[in-house]
C-alpha cells in the first residue's frame, strides 16, 4: 500500500489519529486490564456492567477519552512509542501508520470515521491473555504476566533501580480462580458476537500452551465459523513434546475444517544462543530452533513468526541470529522475522547503549539490506524497514544526565539478576565489558 497515501488519509482525520485505538485491543483476563494498542500501559477494566456489556473488555471509559483526544488532534501521552518515532529527524513511519494500514484496520477507516468517540466498537484485532502461568522469567517481563517472575519477586523483592516497582508484584497472582473470573466469563460471552468482524485473534500469556483455555478456544473455533479470522498463538516453544503434539494436532484440525482463514504461530527470541538464554531465563535456544523447524514443517499452511524484542542485550549477538533466520528462510517459505524495540524497562532499552554498540546495530542493518530479496529466500523490505526504524531510533541522542542514570540502573539490575539466576553477565557478554564498566561508573554518579 502506498505509504504517502495512507499517512495523508490518516492525518486528514487528525495528526494524532490511529485506527488501532478503535480496532485493536490487548486484554489481560487474569488481571482485568486492557490497552489499545499493545504499546501504551495497561489500564483497569471495571467489573461493574461487564456481565451486561462484555464489550467493556475493550470499550472502557478511559480508552474512549484517548479516542476523543485523537479525534481532536491531541497526542495521547500513552502513545509515546509512536511520537518518539515520528519526532526523530527524517521521514519515518510509526506504528500509527503501519497498524492503521494493516488488513485488519484499513478497510474499516470510513466506518470508524463515522462513529462518535463515545460509541462501543467491535475490534477486528483482539489479543487475549487467559492465564499468567509461564515457565520462563524473561529479564524485561513482569510478575503480573509470568508466574515464574511472580515467584522470583515474592522471594527476592524489588531490584535496586530507580523505578523499583518494575517487574514487581502489583496484586495477587490471580484475583479470581479461572472458573470464577468475571473477565474470562465476559470473554466467552463476547467472542461469538465478534465472529463476523474478527480478523485477528491472538492468544498471549503467560505461556498460552500451558493454559487450558487455549485448548477450549481451539475447540470453540472448530464449531463456530470465523471466516475472516487469522488465529495467532504466542509461545516460547520451550515445552515438552507432549504439549506440542496435542497443540499441533488441534491446529491441523482447525485448518482442515476451514472454520478460520489462517493460522500464525508467534515465537519469541531476542538474539542468538547463550545470550538469548540470558535475556529469557528458561529458554533453551537449541530446542527453540528445533521446534521452529518442526512447526514450519508440520503446519506448512500456517506462518511461523519469530518475534524479536530488540534490547541492549540483543545487540552483540544479533548478526548470528540474522544469519540463522536467513538460513531457515531458505528452507521454509512460511517463516517471518518481526522486530520491535523494547521501551520498558528503560535500563534494558537499546537506545541507552554506547556509540560502539550502536555502530554494531548499524552494521547489522547494512548486512540485512545486503540480504534483502523479494523472492522469499532473503529478508523482505518490511522486515528490513522494521530494523531500520529501530536503528534510527537508537541514534536519537537523549539527555546525557538521564542516560547516565539509566545506565546506572542497568548496572544495578544486571548484578542483581546474575545473583538471582546464578548467571554471569561478563562471561555471557564478553563483548559488552566496556559498556559494563561505563555503566558501573554511571552507577556511582547516579542522582536519584
Ligand atoms: S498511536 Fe501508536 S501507540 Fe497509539 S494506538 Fe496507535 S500504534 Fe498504538
Ligand atoms: S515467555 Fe512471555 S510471559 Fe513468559 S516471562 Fe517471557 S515474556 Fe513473560
Amino acid at each position: 500500500m502506498d505509504k504517502t497515501k495512507v499517512s495523508k488519509k490518516i492525518n486528514d482525520v487528525s495528526p494524532s489519529f490511529c485506527l488501532a485505538k478503535w480496532l485493536q485491543v490487548t486484554i489481560d483476563l487474569v488481571n482485568g486490564t486492557t490497552h489499545s494498542c499493545h504499546h501504551p500501559k495497561r489500564h483497569h477494566i471495571p467489573v461493574e456492567g461487564l456481565e451486561d456489556n462484555p464489550s467493556q473488555l475493550h470499550n472502557t471509559h478511559f480508552k474512549k477519552q484517548q479516542r476523543k483526544l485523537m479525534l481532536e488532534g491531541v497526542r495521547p501521552p500513552e502513545c509515546v512509542y509512536c511520537w518518539n518515532i515520528e519526532d526523530t529527524p527524517g521521514e519515518h513511519y510509526s506504528d500509527r501508520f503501519i497498524k492503521s494500514s494493516d488488513d485488519w484496520a484499513w478497510p474499516y477507516l470510513d466506518e470508524v470515521k463515522k462513529r462518535d468517540w463515545q460509541d462501543d466498537i467491535k475490534p477486528t484485532y483482539v489479543e487475549v491473555m487467559f492465564d499468567n502461568t509461564c515457565n520462563l522469567s524473561c529479564s524485561y517481563c513482569l510478575a503480573e504476566v509470568s508466574s515464574s517472575i511472580y515467584g522470583e519477586m515474592e522471594k527476592h523483592g524489588p531490584y535496586s533501580v530507580r523505578a523499583s516497582d518494575h517487574r514487581m508484584i502489583q496484586g495477587p497472582l490471580k484475583r479470581y480462580s479461572q472458573e470464577e473470573n468475571p473477565y474470562i466469563k465476559a470473554f466467552w460471552k463476547w467472542l461469538p458476537e465478534l465472529k463476523n468482524d474478527l480478523e485477528v485473534l491472538r492468544v498471549t500469556g503467560g505461556e498460552p500452551l500451558l493454559a487450558k483455555e487455549t485448548n477450549e478456544l481451539l475447540e470453540v473455533l472448530q464449531k463456530i465459523d470465523f471466516k475472516k479470522l487469522s488465529l495467532s498463538i504466542n509461545t516460547n516453544l520451550c515445552l515438552p513434546d507432549k504439549i506440542l503434539d496435542t497443540f499441533i494436532e488441534k491446529s491441523k484440525n482447525i485448518l482442515k475444517t476451514k472454520k478460520i482463514k489462517s493460522f500464525d504461530l508467534f515465537v519469541s527470541v531476542d538474539t542468538y544462543g547463550k545470550q538469548a538464554e540470558y535475556i529469557r531465563k528458561g529458554l533453551d535456544y537449541d530446542l527453540f530452533i528445533k521446534n521452529v523447524k518442526r512447526f514450519c514443517e508440520e503446519l506448512p499452511n500456517g506462518r511461523v513468526i519469530i518475534m524479536c524484542t530488540y534490547n541492549v542485550l540483543s545487540i552483540v549477538g544479533f548478526k548470528k541470529l540474522l544469519e540463522e533466520v536467513l538460513e531457515l528462510k531458505k528452507s521454509y517459505g512460511n517463516l517471518v522475522l518481526d522486530l520491535s524495540y523494547l521501551r520498558d524497562p528503560e535500563y534494558l532499552k537499546a537506545s541507552m547503549s554506547c556509540s560502539s554498540l550502536k555502530s554494531i546495530a548499524e552494521d547489522d542493518l547494512h548486512w540485512m539490506k545486503q540480504h534483502q530479496t523479494d523472492d522469499g529466500d532473503g529478508y523482505s523490505s518490511h522486515e528490513v524497514n522494521k530494523f531500520a526504524r529501530i536503528v534510527n531510533w537508537m541514534k536519537d541522542s537523549s539527555n546525557k544526565k538521564e542516560m547516565s542514570n539509566i545506565r546506572g540502573d542497568f548496572f544495578s539490575f544486571i548484578n542483581e539478576f546474575d545473583k538471582r539466576y546464578n548467571s554471569s553477565f561478563l562471561e555471557t557478554f564478553p563483548e559488552m565489558k566496556e559498556f559494563y564498566i561505563l555503566a558501573k561508573k554511571n552507577k556511582f554518579l547516579q542522582t536519584f
